[in-house]
């Protein structure tokens, strides 16, 4: 898989499409989902160009990875979502249906969440 610097996250980082900002900083940028799951639906996602989980892994260095989960999470404290409790989620590639090739992780909290999946995994 190869980066598209014309994907929709590449897009708002870049300012040409707007989004509601949670949080920024100069590798990071959180903001809502436009079709949220959940009463709180965040995407992280670092500015480097990795379409997904398993390229950010297998590309960026250490201290790039362990920040971005430190952000994670310090946006998770800054969201009220530790003590109520919350799901990360990051899909790669095309049995997962990720639909945004560049790496993201879902923040879903502010309610009881459903199973890990939707009842009929077949639906989509
Ligand atoms: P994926 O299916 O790749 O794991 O998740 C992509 C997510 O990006 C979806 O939850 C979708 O609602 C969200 N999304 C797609 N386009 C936009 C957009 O233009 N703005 C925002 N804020 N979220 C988007």
């Amino acid at each position: 898989m190869s980066y598209n610097k014309n994907n929709v996250f590449a897009q708002i980082i870049r300012g040409e499409i707007a989004c509601v900002k949670i949080y920024e900083d100069e590798k990071t940028l959180a903001f809502n989902d436009i079709n949220p799951a959940a009463k709180q639906h965040i995407l992280v996602i670092p500015k480097g160009e990795y379409c997904s989980f398993d390229d950010f892994i297998l590309k960026a260095q250490s201290q790039e990875i362990a920040d971005f989960f430190k952000v994670v999470r310090k946006i998770a404290l800054e969201q009220n979502m530790v003590e109520s409790g919350y799901r990360l989620i990051s899909n790669h590639g095309f049995n997962a249906v990720q639909t945004v090739e560049h790496f993201h992780v879902h923040l879903l909290a502010g309610e009881k969440l459903g199973g890990l999946l939707p009842e009929d995994k077949h639906a989509r």
